[in-house]
Protein backbone atom coordinates (compact mmCIF):
# COMPACT_ATOMS: atom_id res chain seq x y z
CA UNK A 1 0.00 0.00 0.00
CA UNK A 2 1.11 3.37 -0.98
CA UNK A 3 0.25 7.03 -0.16
CA UNK A 4 0.37 10.30 -1.52
CA UNK A 5 0.56 13.13 0.80
CA UNK A 6 1.12 16.77 1.24
CA UNK A 7 1.61 19.76 3.58
CA UNK A 8 0.36 22.84 3.20
CA UNK A 9 -0.93 24.06 6.43
CA UNK A 10 1.88 26.78 7.55
CA UNK A 11 4.96 27.42 5.69
CA UNK A 12 6.19 24.42 4.80
CA UNK A 13 5.15 23.27 1.49
CA UNK A 14 5.90 19.55 1.09
CA UNK A 15 5.45 16.40 -0.65
CA UNK A 16 5.96 12.27 0.45
CA UNK A 17 5.25 9.09 -0.96
CA UNK A 18 5.39 6.53 1.88
CA UNK A 19 4.71 2.50 1.99
CA UNK A 20 3.13 0.43 4.63
CA UNK A 21 5.97 -1.25 5.50
CA UNK A 22 7.28 1.92 7.27
CA UNK A 23 9.35 3.19 4.22
CA UNK A 24 9.59 6.88 3.12
CA UNK A 25 9.91 5.99 -0.71
CA UNK A 26 10.40 10.18 -1.47
CA UNK A 27 9.97 13.22 0.60
CA UNK A 28 10.93 16.94 -0.38
CA UNK A 29 10.36 19.67 1.86
CA UNK A 30 10.23 23.59 0.68
CA UNK A 31 10.73 25.82 3.85
CA UNK A 32 9.72 29.40 2.76
CA UNK A 33 11.98 30.70 5.62
CA UNK A 34 13.37 33.65 3.58
CA UNK A 35 10.00 34.88 2.50
CA UNK A 36 9.37 35.61 5.69
CA UNK A 37 11.82 36.45 7.38
CA UNK A 38 11.89 40.35 6.76
CA UNK A 39 8.55 40.04 8.41
CA UNK A 40 9.65 38.37 11.78
CA UNK A 41 6.94 35.50 10.89
CA UNK A 42 4.33 33.75 8.53
CA UNK A 43 2.10 36.10 6.60
CA UNK A 44 -0.86 33.69 5.30
CA UNK A 45 -1.57 35.26 1.84
CA UNK A 46 2.44 34.91 0.86
CA UNK A 47 2.24 31.33 2.48
CA UNK A 48 -0.97 30.97 -0.02
CA UNK A 49 1.16 31.63 -3.08
CA UNK A 50 4.21 30.52 -2.48
CA UNK A 51 2.42 26.29 -1.64
CA UNK A 52 0.47 27.41 -5.23
CA UNK A 53 3.76 28.27 -7.01
CA UNK A 54 5.70 25.10 -5.80
CA UNK A 55 3.62 22.21 -5.31
CA UNK A 56 2.72 20.75 -8.84
CA UNK A 57 6.43 20.56 -9.07
CA UNK A 58 7.12 19.23 -5.45
CA UNK A 59 4.17 16.43 -6.34
CA UNK A 60 6.34 15.38 -9.40
CA UNK A 61 9.40 15.29 -8.21
CA UNK A 62 8.52 12.73 -5.56
CA UNK A 63 6.62 10.21 -8.22
CA UNK A 64 10.05 10.79 -10.33
CA UNK A 65 12.73 9.87 -7.38
CA UNK A 66 10.30 7.09 -6.38
CA UNK A 67 10.04 6.31 -10.08
CA UNK A 68 6.44 5.86 -9.55
CA UNK A 69 3.37 6.61 -11.89
CA UNK A 70 0.31 7.51 -10.03
CA UNK A 71 -1.00 5.07 -11.12
CA UNK A 72 1.15 2.74 -8.55
CA UNK A 73 -0.51 4.72 -5.84
CA UNK A 74 -3.43 3.46 -3.17
CA UNK A 75 -4.47 7.05 -1.78
CA UNK A 76 -3.49 10.50 -2.18
CA UNK A 77 -3.72 12.17 1.60
CA UNK A 78 -3.66 16.16 2.45
CA UNK A 79 -3.72 18.44 5.76
CA UNK A 80 -7.25 19.94 5.35
CA UNK A 81 -6.07 21.25 8.71
CA UNK A 82 -6.01 22.92 11.02
CA UNK A 83 -4.06 25.74 9.72
CA UNK A 84 -3.71 28.68 7.49
CA UNK A 85 -6.77 28.03 5.23
CA UNK A 86 -5.31 29.80 1.93
CA UNK A 87 -2.57 27.45 2.17
CA UNK A 88 -4.74 24.14 2.98
CA UNK A 89 -6.87 24.71 0.37
CA UNK A 90 -4.06 24.76 -1.80
CA UNK A 91 -3.05 21.48 -0.43
CA UNK A 92 -6.67 20.10 -0.68
CA UNK A 93 -7.73 20.85 -4.03
CA UNK A 94 -4.25 19.48 -5.60
CA UNK A 95 -4.74 15.83 -3.71
CA UNK A 96 -8.43 15.95 -4.66
CA UNK A 97 -7.63 16.91 -8.42
CA UNK A 98 -5.03 13.95 -8.60
CA UNK A 99 -7.32 11.67 -6.52
CA UNK A 100 -9.97 12.36 -9.31
CA UNK A 101 -8.12 11.89 -12.30
CA UNK A 102 -6.40 8.73 -10.93
CA UNK A 103 -9.23 7.97 -9.37
CA UNK A 104 -7.48 7.01 -6.18
CA UNK A 105 -9.37 7.62 -2.17
CA UNK A 106 -8.84 10.88 -1.19
CA UNK A 107 -7.42 11.36 2.65
CA UNK A 108 -8.66 14.00 4.41
CA UNK A 109 -5.70 14.49 7.45
CA UNK A 110 -5.51 16.54 10.62
CA UNK A 111 -2.50 18.11 10.51
CA UNK A 112 -1.88 17.14 14.32
CA UNK A 113 -2.50 13.55 13.57
CA UNK A 114 0.17 13.71 11.34
CA UNK A 115 2.62 14.98 13.90
CA UNK A 116 0.65 12.21 16.46
CA UNK A 117 1.34 9.21 14.42
CA UNK A 118 4.54 9.70 12.99
CA UNK A 119 6.40 7.24 15.86
CA UNK A 120 4.60 5.06 13.98
CA UNK A 121 5.86 5.52 10.92
CA UNK A 122 9.51 5.83 12.64
CA UNK A 123 9.29 3.34 15.11
CA UNK A 124 7.74 0.14 15.99
CA UNK A 125 4.99 2.07 18.63
CA UNK A 126 1.60 -0.33 19.56
CA UNK A 127 -1.45 1.85 20.78
CA UNK A 128 -1.93 3.27 23.15
CA UNK A 129 0.72 5.72 23.95
CA UNK A 130 1.01 9.04 25.60
CA UNK A 131 1.95 12.03 23.24
CA UNK A 132 3.74 15.37 24.00
CA UNK A 133 2.97 17.53 20.99
CA UNK A 134 4.81 20.76 21.31
CA UNK A 135 4.62 22.85 17.96
CA UNK A 136 4.71 26.60 16.74
CA UNK A 137 0.58 26.45 17.14
CA UNK A 138 0.08 23.31 19.45
CA UNK A 139 1.49 22.55 22.85
CA UNK A 140 -0.74 19.26 24.31
CA UNK A 141 -0.43 15.92 26.14
CA UNK A 142 -2.67 13.38 23.84
CA UNK A 143 -3.52 9.85 25.41
CA UNK A 144 -3.36 8.11 21.65
CA UNK A 145 -5.66 5.39 22.00
CA UNK A 146 -5.89 4.10 18.15
CA UNK A 147 -5.64 6.02 14.96
CA UNK A 148 -8.72 8.88 15.53
CA UNK A 149 -8.80 8.03 18.92
CA UNK A 150 -6.87 11.19 21.18
CA UNK A 151 -8.08 11.99 24.04
CA UNK A 152 -6.78 15.13 25.74
CA UNK A 153 -5.20 15.43 28.81
CA UNK A 154 -3.73 19.18 29.29
CA UNK A 155 -3.12 22.17 26.71
CA UNK A 156 -2.24 25.08 26.78
CA UNK A 157 -4.33 27.82 28.14
CA UNK A 158 -2.50 31.14 26.16
CA UNK A 159 0.76 30.79 23.81
CA UNK A 160 2.08 27.14 22.04
CA UNK A 161 5.81 26.60 23.48
CA UNK A 162 7.29 27.25 20.29
CA UNK A 163 4.90 30.56 19.65
CA UNK A 164 6.78 31.08 23.02
CA UNK A 165 10.18 30.55 21.51
CA UNK A 166 9.57 32.74 18.66
CA UNK A 167 8.42 35.87 20.29
CA UNK A 168 11.21 35.60 22.70
CA UNK A 169 13.69 35.05 20.01
CA UNK A 170 11.89 38.17 18.45
CA UNK A 171 12.51 40.49 21.56
CA UNK A 172 15.86 39.09 21.81
CA UNK A 173 16.62 40.61 18.34
CA UNK A 174 17.79 36.48 17.53
CA UNK A 175 15.39 36.52 13.92
CA UNK A 176 13.24 33.73 12.44
CA UNK A 177 12.24 31.20 13.20
CA UNK A 178 12.75 31.24 16.92
CA UNK A 179 13.10 28.25 18.34
CA UNK A 180 17.07 26.97 16.76
CA UNK A 181 18.02 30.44 17.65
CA UNK A 182 17.43 30.55 20.94
CA UNK A 183 18.73 27.02 21.59
CA UNK A 184 21.62 28.25 19.93
CA UNK A 185 22.03 31.53 21.93
CA UNK A 186 21.31 29.43 25.29
CA UNK A 187 24.67 27.67 25.01
CA UNK A 188 26.90 30.01 25.86
CA UNK A 189 24.31 31.48 28.32
CA UNK A 190 24.60 30.85 32.24
CA UNK A 191 20.68 29.31 33.08
CA UNK A 192 20.55 30.46 36.58
CA UNK A 193 21.43 34.59 36.19
CA UNK A 194 17.66 35.46 35.67
CA UNK A 195 15.04 34.02 38.06
CA UNK A 196 12.46 33.23 35.46
CA UNK A 197 9.05 31.66 36.85
CA UNK A 198 8.40 27.51 36.38
CA UNK A 199 4.26 28.23 34.63
CA UNK A 200 2.01 26.02 36.01
CA UNK A 201 4.97 23.86 38.00
CA UNK A 202 2.99 22.21 41.14
CA UNK A 203 -0.52 22.66 39.73
CA UNK A 204 -2.96 20.19 39.65
CA UNK A 205 -3.94 18.87 36.36
CA UNK A 206 -1.61 18.94 32.75
CA UNK A 207 -2.30 21.84 31.56
CA UNK A 208 0.22 24.76 30.24
CA UNK A 209 1.00 28.32 30.10
CA UNK A 210 3.93 30.19 28.07
CA UNK A 211 2.52 33.67 28.20
CA UNK A 212 3.70 35.10 31.66
CA UNK A 213 6.74 33.23 31.17
CA UNK A 214 7.31 35.61 28.01
CA UNK A 215 5.94 38.93 29.92
CA UNK A 216 9.21 38.16 32.69
CA UNK A 217 11.26 37.92 29.49
CA UNK A 218 10.41 41.19 28.43
CA UNK A 219 10.27 42.52 32.15
CA UNK A 220 14.21 41.71 32.18
CA UNK A 221 15.14 42.70 29.06
CA UNK A 222 13.38 46.22 30.15
CA UNK A 223 15.77 46.39 33.14
CA UNK A 224 19.01 46.19 31.39
CA UNK A 225 20.42 49.55 30.33
CA UNK A 226 18.56 50.77 27.50
CA UNK A 227 20.50 50.00 23.81
CA UNK A 228 20.78 46.80 21.80
CA UNK A 229 21.15 43.89 24.24
CA UNK A 230 25.06 42.53 24.74
CA UNK A 231 26.04 38.94 23.74
CA UNK A 232 26.69 37.63 27.02
CA UNK A 233 22.84 38.99 28.25
CA UNK A 234 21.02 37.63 25.19
CA UNK A 235 22.83 33.82 25.53
CA UNK A 236 21.87 33.94 29.79
CA UNK A 237 18.23 35.57 28.69
CA UNK A 238 18.05 32.66 26.42
CA UNK A 239 19.29 30.02 28.69
CA UNK A 240 17.16 30.88 31.34
CA UNK A 241 13.83 31.05 29.17
CA UNK A 242 14.76 27.67 27.87
CA UNK A 243 15.59 25.89 30.97
CA UNK A 244 12.09 27.38 32.30
CA UNK A 245 10.18 26.14 29.44
CA UNK A 246 12.09 22.70 29.86
CA UNK A 247 11.26 22.40 33.34
CA UNK A 248 7.60 23.39 33.48
CA UNK A 249 7.14 20.84 30.66
CA UNK A 250 8.75 18.32 32.12
CA UNK A 251 6.55 19.04 35.57
CA UNK A 252 3.61 18.80 33.23
CA UNK A 253 4.64 15.62 31.57
CA UNK A 254 5.80 13.97 34.96
CA UNK A 255 1.95 14.42 36.19
CA UNK A 256 0.61 13.30 32.85
CA UNK A 257 2.54 9.75 33.44
CA UNK A 258 1.10 9.06 36.68
CA UNK A 259 -2.38 9.53 35.21
CA UNK A 260 -2.05 7.28 32.02
CA UNK A 261 0.69 4.82 31.39
CA UNK A 262 0.95 3.68 27.97
CA UNK A 263 3.87 1.56 25.85
CA UNK A 264 5.75 4.63 25.23
CA UNK A 265 6.10 8.43 25.63
CA UNK A 266 6.72 10.05 22.39
CA UNK A 267 7.45 13.33 21.52
CA UNK A 268 5.76 15.41 18.35
CA UNK A 269 6.52 18.69 16.78
CA UNK A 270 8.66 21.43 16.04
CA UNK A 271 9.94 22.21 19.55
CA UNK A 272 11.10 18.62 19.88
CA UNK A 273 13.85 18.70 18.22
CA UNK A 274 14.90 21.35 21.51
CA UNK A 275 17.89 19.41 22.79
CA UNK A 276 17.50 20.38 26.00
CA UNK A 277 13.72 19.12 25.85
CA UNK A 278 14.50 15.99 24.60
CA UNK A 279 17.55 15.12 26.93
CA UNK A 280 14.95 16.02 30.04
CA UNK A 281 12.19 13.46 28.27
CA UNK A 282 14.66 10.96 28.30
CA UNK A 283 15.31 10.97 31.53
CA UNK A 284 12.11 10.88 32.46
CA UNK A 285 10.81 8.20 30.63
CA UNK A 286 14.01 6.12 32.17
CA UNK A 287 13.06 7.30 35.45
CA UNK A 288 8.95 6.00 34.69
CA UNK A 289 10.25 3.14 33.04
CA UNK A 290 8.80 3.96 29.85
CA UNK A 291 10.34 3.47 26.03
CA UNK A 292 11.28 7.07 24.95
CA UNK A 293 10.64 7.56 21.16
CA UNK A 294 11.37 11.12 19.36
CA UNK A 295 11.39 10.96 15.84
CA UNK A 296 14.29 12.32 13.74
CA UNK A 297 14.21 16.03 13.68
CA UNK A 298 13.19 16.65 10.13
CA UNK A 299 10.48 14.50 10.53
CA UNK A 300 9.65 16.54 14.01
CA UNK A 301 8.61 20.00 12.19
CA UNK A 302 6.12 19.89 9.48
CA UNK A 303 6.74 17.54 6.46
CA UNK A 304 4.08 15.62 4.52
CA UNK A 305 5.70 12.28 5.20
CA UNK A 306 3.66 12.40 8.67
CA UNK A 307 0.94 13.14 6.35
CA UNK A 308 0.86 10.32 3.76
CA UNK A 309 1.60 8.24 7.07
CA UNK A 310 -1.81 9.28 8.90
CA UNK A 311 -3.58 8.59 5.65
CA UNK A 312 -2.24 4.94 5.05
CA UNK A 313 -3.33 4.63 9.10
CA UNK A 314 -6.94 6.07 7.70
CA UNK A 315 -6.38 3.76 4.69
CA UNK A 316 -5.65 0.38 6.04
CA UNK A 317 -9.09 0.79 8.15
CA UNK A 318 -11.13 1.84 5.24
CA UNK A 319 -11.62 5.51 6.00
CA UNK A 320 -11.36 7.37 3.21
CA UNK A 321 -13.21 10.28 2.61
CA UNK A 322 -15.48 12.29 -0.09
CA UNK A 323 -14.06 14.67 -2.47
CA UNK A 324 -16.55 17.38 -1.09
CA UNK A 325 -14.73 17.26 2.26
CA UNK A 326 -14.04 20.96 2.79
CA UNK A 327 -11.12 22.46 4.48
CA UNK A 328 -11.34 22.76 8.33
CA UNK A 329 -8.91 25.43 9.30
CA UNK A 330 -9.98 25.28 12.93
CA UNK A 331 -10.06 21.53 13.38
CA UNK A 332 -9.21 20.18 17.12
CA UNK A 333 -7.52 16.23 17.50
CA UNK A 334 -9.69 15.89 20.30
CA UNK A 335 -13.65 15.57 20.13
CA UNK A 336 -14.01 16.83 23.86
CA UNK A 337 -11.90 19.90 23.56
CA UNK A 338 -13.37 23.33 24.01
CA UNK A 339 -14.29 25.79 20.96
CA UNK A 340 -12.46 28.60 22.44
CA UNK A 341 -8.56 28.90 22.68
CA UNK A 342 -6.45 26.37 23.12
CA UNK A 343 -8.83 23.86 21.21
CA UNK A 344 -6.10 22.79 18.70
CA UNK A 345 -6.70 24.34 16.11
P1 LIG B 1 1.67 23.54 14.11
O1 LIG B 1 2.24 22.24 13.77
O2 LIG B 1 1.24 23.63 15.51
O3 LIG B 1 0.63 24.00 13.15
P2 LIG B 1 4.12 24.80 13.20
O4 LIG B 1 3.91 24.33 11.86
O5 LIG B 1 4.62 26.18 13.39
O6 LIG B 1 2.79 24.66 14.07
P3 LIG B 1 6.25 22.93 13.57
O7 LIG B 1 6.73 23.09 12.18
O8 LIG B 1 5.93 21.59 14.07
O9 LIG B 1 5.06 23.84 13.99
O10 LIG B 1 7.37 23.57 14.52
C1 LIG B 1 7.82 24.87 14.37
C2 LIG B 1 8.07 25.43 15.76
O11 LIG B 1 9.09 24.69 16.41
C3 LIG B 1 8.50 26.88 15.75
O12 LIG B 1 7.80 27.58 16.74
C4 LIG B 1 10.00 26.79 16.08
O13 LIG B 1 10.49 27.93 16.74
C5 LIG B 1 10.02 25.57 16.99
N1 LIG B 1 11.34 24.98 17.03
C6 LIG B 1 12.04 24.44 16.01
N2 LIG B 1 13.27 24.04 16.42
C7 LIG B 1 13.34 24.33 17.74
C8 LIG B 1 14.34 24.18 18.74
N3 LIG B 1 15.53 23.65 18.46
N4 LIG B 1 14.07 24.62 19.99
C9 LIG B 1 12.86 25.15 20.28
N5 LIG B 1 11.88 25.33 19.39
C10 LIG B 1 12.11 24.92 18.14
FE1 LIG C 1 3.17 21.28 12.53
MG1 LIG D 1 6.15 25.20 10.27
Amino acid sequence: MIVLGLETSCDETAAALVDGDRNILAEVVLSQFEEHRPYGGVVPEIAARGHLDHIDRLTAEVMKRARLPFDAIDGVAATTGPGLIGGVIVGVMTAKAIAAVHRKPFLAVNHLEGHALTARLTDDVAFPYLLLLVSGGHCQILAVEGVGRYRRLGTTIDDAAGEAFDKVAKMLGLGYPGGPAVQAAAEAGDPARFPFPRPMKGRPGCDFSFSGLKTSVRQMVEKLPPGPLAEQDKADLAAGFQAAVVESIADRVKRALREFRGSAFVVAGGVAANSALRARLTALSAEAGLPFIAPPLRLCTDNAAMIAWAGLEHLRLGRTDPLDTRPRPRWPLDPDAPKSRGAGA
